[in-house]
């Protein structure tokens, strides 16, 4: 708002700035400022005009008729407001009450100019006679005395009498005329007494006399009979000193110090109606167009300090009363302190919701945990069942392979004797046969060529019949040497050898094996062979395994037996040919049970074995804790290798 304001008292204070064009209005107060009543219409005249969109210069005067009435007073006032504002040009001039607007027709012409005048708190309803009553219009002070007794009524179903208290100055008395016309309205509902004329000592102790069901109506007592002035405070804390009684009132000036209130002239309202008009005024519009207002500016008002003393009703107010005084509910007293509480307690049941949401999603994985774990413990339980039973197959199916073997093993003793000794027999008669036949029979088959061929048929297949039996002979000991050696059975019959000797001693066995004329046998034995703890007979048996199968598979070249020593002191024995060899991706299972390599027909007849003798010489080493090995290129020869821990 940017309004500017002069705003000066009696003493030519001014109490605001101005800007250079501005509307300018003058409020000539009859009274002083320091009267409520005054201060009240001043107030409200400013907030209007501060309100106002357009600037105004504001000057406010206080003539101070109160307290001063002699005619010199009145010249000196003059006098100073024509020296002060006779060359101002106001747009509007503001009276309050009846000594101020009165002063301002009086002085038209020679100080105030033709200003349009808007006047408040004016008794005077005969104002609008005067012949100078023109370019003017306002606010009279109506007090409403029947709204202040129907106040009373309503908050005071008992009331019998209420009790008027009016001085008898010039207002009190033209108040009291106007009071009587209405007063007679009342007269069925209450009984109305005058205390008029009375001296203070007077009226203060008639008020300490009224009966309960009684009230007292201040109008006005600035003066009393003594000729005793007072102010209005003054006159209404005397009162209320002595009275028991609820006091009520016409005007606004004593509400807050002491009545219960009733239909108030208010100072306030009068000034803000009077502004309003000022405001009409300076937009264009001629005083005489705005209408006078009597009595609307009239509020029920009350105070709540003496309603709450005298246990009265709020709710039997009438409507759009206006109560001051009224003590701040809880809330108004500690909204911080409650909007605080609540948003603490909020803030509290968010925590508490998300802690609750927390709980809640907690036992939920508790729970899942829960079913988790009895599903992974009824899994545990199952596959320890699955495992238990496995078991107990695995136990039953060893026991039965145990068994099995143990068949297997009686099976292979049995029939091996069974069929050893046999044979044994067969191939004994076998050479008897053959011996006696050669002796004794064949010389006869000399004389025919039939006979002869028969003879040589006959020698063949005693041949025949020795070359297989001792070869049956061979694969049943086979049969035993590795079913022993596998279930454990077989007795070593170690000793400590000196493998050049026992190598010496096997070679005319060894080269028994060659049979092929092209095919020579090679030893060369290495010096100072070291001594092995073994069974003679096995290690035999391992050289006549190798050396056999080289002479079986070498036509031509030759075949060299060689022993050493290795690097760690161990012995190493190396069976090389120059025979047929080995297919490299075969050469890998010649040690497995049994294993044979596929040959053309040739080859097969002449070296058809049992795919055992490689298998029992790998055990044999093996259990010595020694290492065999085999290379080959095929169509150019082998070697074996073995080689066994020294005897230390
Ligand atoms: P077999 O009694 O059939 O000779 P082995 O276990 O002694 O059984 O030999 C397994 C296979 O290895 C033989 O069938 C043979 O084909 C092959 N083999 C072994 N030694 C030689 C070698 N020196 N030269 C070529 N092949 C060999």
């Amino acid at each position: 708002m940017d309004q500017h304001i002069f705003f000066a008292d009696s003493d030519d204070v001014p109490f605001a700035l101005s800007r250079p064009v501005c509307k300018k209005v003058l409020l000539l107060n009859s009274y002083n400022y320091s009267l409520q009543w005054t201060a009240s219409i001043t107030k409200g005249v400013e907030d209007v005009l501060l309100a106002s969109d357009d600037p105004v210069k504001f000057f406010v005067e206080f003539m101070d008729t109160k307290n001063h009435v002699s005619p010199e007073y009145y010249q000196n006032l003059a006098e100073r407001y024509r020296i002060k504002y006779g060359k101002v040009r106001f747009d509007a001039i503001v009276t309050s009450d009846d000594n101020a607007v009165n002063f301002v027709l009086d002085h038209r012409k020679d100080i105030f100019g033709d200003a349009p005048v808007i006047f408040c708190g004016v008794n005077n309803y005969n104002l609008s006679d005067r012949p100078d009553f023109t370019n003017m219009s306002g606010i009279l002070e109506a007090p409403d005395v029947a709204g202040s007794l129907n106040a009373a009524l309503l908050l005071q179903p008992n009331l019998r009498t209420i009790y008027c208290v009016i001085d008898e100055t010039t207002s009190g008395k033209s108040l009291r005329a106007d009071a009587e016309r209405i007063v007679n309205l009342f007269k069925d509902r209450v009984r109305l007494v005058w205390l008029q004329g009375l001296s203070m000592g007077e009226l203060e102790y008639t008020l300490a006399e009224l009966p309960e069901d009684s009230a007292v109506l201040l109008m006005t007592f600035t003066r009393d009979k003594l000729g005793q002035t007072f102010s209005f405070n003054e006159a209404l804390s005397r009162m209320n000193r002595v009275c028991q009684q609820p006091i009520y009132s016409l005007f606004g000036f004593y509400l807050g110090n002491g009545i219960v209130g009733g239909m108030l002239t208010s100072g306030k309202y009068q000034g803000s109606a009077a502004g309003k008009m000022a405001l009409q005024v300076l937009n264009g519009t001629r005083a005489d167009d705005i209408p006078l207002v009597t009595g609307s500016t009239n509020r029920y008002m009350f105070d709540w300090k003496e309603l709450d003393r005298f246990k009265m009703d709020i709710s039997d107010l009438p409507v759009n009363s206006i109560i001051i005084n009224k003590p701040l509910s809880f809330y108004q007293q500690n909204a911080l302190g409650v909007w605080s509480i609540a948003g603490i307690i909020l803030f509290l049941l968010s925590i508490i919701v998300l802690l609750l949401v927390n709980i809640r999603a907690r036992k939920n994985a508790e729970k899942n945990l829960e079913e988790l774990n009895i599903y992974q413990e009824t899994l545990i339980e199952q596959r320890t069942e699955e495992l238990v039973q496995r078991s107990k197959d695995l136990e039953m199916a060893n026991y039965e392979l145990k068994k099995l073997d143990e068949l297997k093993t009686a099976v292979l003793n049995t029939v091996s004797h069974d069929l050893r000794t046999p044979l044994t027999a067969v191939l004994g008669f076998c050479k008897i046969i053959d011996r006696d036949f050669k002796r004794f029979f064949l010389p006869l088959c000399e004389e025919t060529e039939e006979l002869k061929a028969k003879g040589a048929r006959i020698r063949d297949n005693l041949t025949i019949i020795e070359t297989e039996g001792e070869r049956l002979t061979r694969l049943i000991n086979n049969f035993l040497d590795l079913s022993k050696i596998e279930s454990g059975r077989i007795s070593w019959n170690d000793v400590a050898v000196d493998p050049a000797r026992l190598i010496d001693q096997a070679i005319p066995v060894l080269e028994g094996y060659f049979v092929q004329p092209g095919v020579t046998l090679t030893v060369d034995i290495g010096d100072n062979l070291p001594k092995v703890v073994v069974d003679p007979d096995r290690l035999f048996q391992v050289l006549s395994n190798l050396v056999g199968n080289a002479a079986k598979f070498t036509r031509e070249g030759k075949v060299i037996l060689t022993a050493g020593t290795t690097e760690g002191g161990w012995l190493m024995v190396k069976i090389s040919d120059t025979g047929i060899g080995i297919a490299a991706d075969e050469v890998e299972y010649i040690f497995d049970n049994f294993y044979q390599v596929q040959r053309d027909n040739s080859v097969y007849e002449v070296a058809r074995g049992s795919g055992m003798g490689l298998a029992i010489s790998q055990r044999i080493i093996h259990h010595y804790g020694g290492q065999i090995t085999a290379k080959s290129t095929f169509g150019k020869g082998s070697s074996f290798t073995f080689t066994l821990p020294s005897a230390g």
